[in-house]
């Protein structure tokens, strides 16, 4: 891990540069100072995607979900508490793949909930179906 780290704020989308040691202190923004990271995870639309994953330096986890859809509905307080327990080191961000259909598109998702972790602006790895905090949370570090 390298001394400092790019991280997105998830209020204006200012890139912040913190130093690693810092991560677990409750970082923020120096641009509109708020907490960057607040434990519960981020709605993006397209050009939110592009930042977020293109640009933080810490690994990205999207849920990609609907609201037609009802094991989303279930697992949204699951990926909410998973929040809680991965931030500061992972950043949780969700997509609504009816809104933005383009990125549901770019990266194949054919069923939801899909979680993919991204690292670097990278896919890591996929899983699809719902999943409990726990699980979640197991997934996600088994896979950095
Ligand atoms: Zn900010």
């Amino acid at each position: 891990m390298s001394d400092s780290l790019h991280i997105v704020c998830p209020h204006c989308a200012a890139v912040n540069r913190i130093p690693s040691a810092r991560l677990g202190e409750g970082p923020k923004c120096g641009k509109c100072h708020r907490p960057l990271f607040a434990g519960h995870p981020i709605e993006l639309d397209a050009a939110g995607f592009e930042k977020h994953v293109g640009r933080n330096d810490i690994p990205v986890l999207v849920d990609f979900w609907a609201p037609w859809c009802g094991p989303c509905k279930m697992m949204a307080p699951h990926f909410m508490q998973a929040a809680a327990q991965l931030e500061p080191q992972v950043r949780l961000v969700k997509v609504d793949t009816e809104a933005e259909q383009s990125l549901g598109a770019r990266f194949g998702i054919r069923s939801i909930p899909t979680l993919a972790l991204f690292r670097g602006g990278r896919e890591l790895a996929r899983q699809a179906g719902a999943m409990g905090a726990a699980d979640i949370v197991r997934w996600a570090r088994s896979q950095l």
